[in-house]
C-alpha cells in the first residue's frame, strides 16, 4: 500500500488532509466521496498510516514508514487501523456493537481504549450508504465526538445516499478521477505495465485509478473484456426484436465478469452473513464494469465515424477494421444517444433499479 506521498493523483484532497494534519487540529470524522474505483480506499489507508505514525515526516507530512504502527500497517496488520465493510448488502449494528448471537461488534471492544502501537485509532468504513437506520443511529454519538485518539474515515459513492445525519457529521472530502493520459503514463512508468495494455486499461476505468490497477493486475482481464468486446460488435447491427434476448446474454454475460470486477478480492469482506445481499451487490458491480468497457465501445464508434485526428484516439485499437465498419452503420448521434443510455442505466444500478427491467430498457435503447 503506498504512503500518501507516493499515492497518484487526488492532489487536492491530500492538500486538505495534510493542512489538516499539520496544523494538529484534525477532524474526528472524514467523509471520503467519489465514483467506485476512483481510489478513496488506498487514500483511506495512507491517510490512516499517516495519522497513526508515531515519527511522522515533515514537509510534506506522511508516515515515516519504520516505526511500530507504520511496520504493522504495512504488513497489512494493523489491529489500530480497521476497515468495516457491509456483511451482506447493508452495515449492520452488530458489526459495531455487541448483540446477542453476533460476533463481536469492532467498537465495544476497541473504542474505550486508547491506542497502544500508534497515534490514533483508525477506523475506516466502507460504503456508508450502506449503513442501515438503527447502525447509522448507534453511531451517531460517536461520529460526533469521537474519543480524540480515535479518526472515523467514511467512504461512499455519493453523497445523496449517504443518511444526512451521518454526512452532517463529517468533514467531506471529493475525489475525482485523474486525466486519463496521467493514469496511462503513471501505470508505465511506476507500475511497469506494459504500454498498450496501459493506455487501453486507463480508458476504460475512465482515469479512476484503484479500477485501472484492479484491471493491470488480474491476466484474466484480458479474456473478459474481449468476450465483452465480441457482445458489443453485435449490438449494432442486431434487430430490435433481439433486444430482449440480448439482453439476457448480457446479464448472464456479466455473471461471468470475475476479475474486471475484483470480485475475488471483495469476497473475503463479504463473510459475516447476509450472503444473499452480497451477491446482489456483487452482480450490480459486475453490470457496471461491462457498462465501462460499453461506453469505451460505442466512444471508438463516434470517434471513428467523427474520423480525423479524433481517430487516434481508438481504444480498441486491435479491433480497428471491425470497429470502422460498425462506425459506419451510424451517425454521430446514434453513437453519443447509446452512450447516453448506457450512462442513464449505470446511474438506474447505482439507485438499486431492478436488473432485469433495466437491462432490457438498455438493450431496447441501443438497438435500432
Ligand atoms: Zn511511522
Amino acid at each position: 500500500m503506498p504512503s500518501l506521498s507516493k499515492l497518484f493523483g487526488h492532489d487536492s484532497a491530500q492538500q486538505v488532509l495534510r493542512r489538516a494534519l499539520e496544523s494538529g487540529n484534525l477532524p474526528g470524522t472524514y467523509l471520503f466521496v467519489g465514483n467506485n474505483g476512483v481510489g478513496k480506499g488506498a487514500l483511506a489507508q495512507a491517510f490512516a498510516q499517516a495519522v497513526a505514525c508515531l515519527n511522522p515526516q515533515r514537509q510534506p507530512f506522511d508516515a515515516c514508514g519504520a516505526c511500530i504502527s507504520c511496520r504493522e500497517a504495512l504488513r497489512g496488520h494493523n489491529p489500530e487501523i480497521v476497515t468495516l465493510s457491509p456483511a451482506g448488502e447493508q452495515m449492520q449494528i452488530w458489526q459495531f456493537w455487541d448483540r446477542d448471537n453476533h460476533p463481536p461488534g469492532v467498537l465495544t471492544h476497541s473504542l474505550p481504549y486508547a491506542p497502544s502501537l500508534g497515534k490514533k485509532r483508525v477506523y475506516i468504513i466502507e460504503r456508508a450508504e450502506s449503513l442501515n437506520e438503527s447502525a447509522a443511529n448507534s453511531l451517531l454519538k460517536v461520529l460526533e465526538e469521537p474519543p480524540e485518539y480515535a479518526l472515523f474515515i467514511l467512504l461512499a459513492a455519493h453523497t445523496a445516499r449517504v443518511l444526512p445525519t451521518i454526512v452532517s457529521r463529517c468533514q467531506t472530502v471529493r475525489l475525482f478521477a485523474s486525466p486519463v493520459e496521467e493514469l496511462t503514463e503513471y501505470l508505465k512508468s511506476t507500475l511497469g505495465v506494459e504500454p498498450s495494455r496501459a493506455e487501453v486499461v486507463a480508458a476504460y476505468a475512465e482515469g479512476r485509478v484503484g479500477q485501472a490497477i484492479r484491471m493491470a493486475q488480474h491476466p484474466e482481464v484480458g479474456t473478459e473484456i474481449e468476450r465483452i468486446l465480441d457482445f458489443a460488435e453485435g449490438l449494432p447491427v442486431a434487430p430490435h426484436v433481439r433486444a430482449l434476448r440480448l439482453a439476457e446474454q448480457l446479464r448472464k454475460l456479466s455473471g461471468q465478469v470475475k476479475a474486471l470486477s475484483g470480485e475475488s478480492t471483495s469476497s473475503e469482506s463479504e463473510k459475516g452473513g447476509g450472503e444473499e445481499g452480497g451477491k446482489e451487490r456483487v452482480g450490480r458491480q459486475q453490470l457496471a464494469t461491462v457498462f465501462d468497457i460499453l461506453i469505451a465501445f460505442y466512444r471508438d464508434l463516434l470517434t471513428l465515424s467523427v474520423g480525423g485526428e479524433a481517430a487516434k484516439r481508438v481504444v480498441n485499437r486491435d479491433r480497428l477494421t471491425k470497429l470502422s465498419l460498425l462506425a459506419q452503420q451510424g451517425t454521430p448521434e446514434r453513437w453519443i444517444s447509446c452512450m447516453d443510455s448506457i450512462l442513464l442505466a449505470r446511474r438506474w444500478l447505482d439507485a438499486n433499479a431492478n436488473i432485469t427491467m433495466l437491462t432490457e430498457t438498455l438493450t431496447m435503447r441501443l438497438l435500432r
